[in-house]
């Protein structure tokens, strides 16, 4: 099968729609490829009849003020919840209420700016002055950019995570929502905002090859049947993530331009564990009293599994547990029952012997990111090292080629499904100008 167009568009989830609508609105032709039967790659929601809400396997909170996701938010018909705040941590053999640690990687963070030659987040993080509460920081510091980070600090530039913890404008905050009804009513939003007569998106279609031609692009993809498919088009926009590049998952004939390839060998695909656990009641707001009512976030940076979270606003018998960077690598390979042991484990230590979290258990639900051949791992960070990686995956080739997605944003929403909307819009148009197209 042959098809032709203006734009193709490689990948269906944020930055595939995000470019797919501008192009929309445009007027001009579009195919998107998307290799899997749905639309919305990270983002994943579980609307199980089981489930007393719908619960994200993939992105889930709207981090700080970002302005795409909020005017999603608003196109979807819903609202943006604010998250509970009140964070307890496991210290001394017991669970209470601490520092917010986003506050202490900010404050830490601060002190980075004066960096004039990059290292990494651990190399930093081993300067700093010992004072009497030095390693607790570190120890917070390490377990937030391994969990909100998905990083390993041994590897991490420490610029690229300054720059969007420094507490400025447009960089990450505490501040975090949830989409009401999940995240997947904001992306079937996007998906119904594209004009059918013009935007084809083609599921279970997976993209090999993308040929350069002067003044052109072809990608070759295979349908779920078997059956080749031929794109022709005037500009591509690749938004595959970056761990799918990294292992080769698309084909680039020529090959890609030396600092394309540099920016890819940068940027790392950090690792996370996410397993969402429905109880029978949410027995934790019974233990001690009813102590830990109100908590939000239970942080534990020794445990398998450092972080659960509770719905709170909304109360409901379910706990997200999260394990990312090299957390999430300790417990590669295992399978669900093994990683839903280790949870419980986790939740015992938190909560005492006051409750069971084993017998209130009633279902889990999970997603393997890093077995996943079309995520390769959940989001992306830099590595240390010069310059910025993340510009340089963002610039065209040959004037054809365009490249979108979060780890191509700019560096305070990379990684984050609002860098993923930015970055297909910047591409869109990126796009549109070399076609000769207005946006
Ligand atoms: C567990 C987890 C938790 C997260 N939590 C948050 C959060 O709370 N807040 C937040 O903002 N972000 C979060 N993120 C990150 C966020 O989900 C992503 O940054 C965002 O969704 C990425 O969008 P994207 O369009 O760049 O990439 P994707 O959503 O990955 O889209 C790329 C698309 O390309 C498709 N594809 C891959 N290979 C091919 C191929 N060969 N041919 C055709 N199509 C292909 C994929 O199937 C996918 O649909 C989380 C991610 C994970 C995994």
């Amino acid at each position: 099968m042959e098809l032709r167009c203006d734009v193709v568009v490689l990948g269906a989830g944020a930055a595939g729609l995000a470019a797919a609508r501008v192009l929309s609105r445009a007027g001009v032709s579009a195919v998107v490829l998307e290799a899997r039967d749905r639309i919305g790659g990270r983002i994943y929601t579980r609307e199980d009849p089981g489930l007393p809400l719908a619960v994200d396997l993939g992105g889930e909170f709207i981090h700080g003020t970002a302005e795409e996701s909020f005017a999603l938010v608003r196109a979807a018909n819903t609202v943006a919840v604010d998250l509970g705040e009140t964070a307890f941590m496991y210290e001394n053999g017991e669970l209470r209420e601490g520092e917010d640690p986003f506050e202490i990687v900010e404050r830490i963070m601060k002190r980075a700016r004066d960096l004039r030659v990059d290292v990494s987040v651990e190399e930093f993080l081993q300067s700093l002055p010992e004072t009497p509460d030095a390693e607790r920081e570190r120890r917070y510091a390490r377990m937030l950019v391994e969990g909100f980070d998905a990083a390993d600090p041994r590897i991490a530039s420490t610029r690229a995570i300054a720059g969007e913890w420094n507490g400025d404008e447009g960089g990450q905050t505490s501040e975090q929502f949830r989409p009401l009804g999940g995240y997947a009513r904001l992306l079937r939003t996007l998906h119904g905002a594209l004009d059918p007569a013009r935007v084809n998106v083609r599921l279970a279609t997976v993209a090999r090859v993308l040929r350069r031609q002067p003044g052109g692009v072809t990608v070759d993809a295979m349908l779920s049947t078997g059956e080749a498919l031929e794109v022709r088009a005037r500009a591509a926009i690749v938004t595959l993530p970056a761990g799918v590049l990294k292992a080769h998952g698309l084909l680039f004939e020529p090959e890609l331009p030396q600092r394309t390839r540099a920016a890819l060998a940068r940027i790392v695909m950090g690792p996370v564990t996410k397993l969402v656990l429905r109880f029978r009641s949410a027995f934790w707001e019974r233990v001690r009293d009813g102590r830990y009512r109100d908590g939000a976030f239970f942080h534990n940076p020794d445990a398998a599994f450092p972080t659960f979270w509770t719905f709170l606003p909304l109360r409901a018998p379910v706990l997200v547990a999260w394990a990312g960077g090299p957390k999430s690598d300790a417990l590669a390979g295992r399978e669900e029952p093994a990683l839903v042991a280790t949870a419980l484990d986790d939740l015992r230590t938190l909560f005492g012997d006051e409750a069971d979290p084993r017998a209130e258990l009633e279902a889990t639900y999970a997603h393997d990111w890093q077995r996943d051949p079309f995520s390769r791992g959940a989001y992306s960070y830099v590595a240390v090292g010069p310059a910025d990686p993340r510009a340089d995956l963002a610039a065209p080739v040959d004037g054809v080629v365009f490249f979108a997605g979060e780890a191509t944003a700019a560096t305070s929403e990379a990684g984050t499904v609002a860098g993923a909307l930015q970055s297909g819009e910047r591409a869109a148009r990126e796009a549109l100008t070399a076609i000769g197209a207005s946006g």
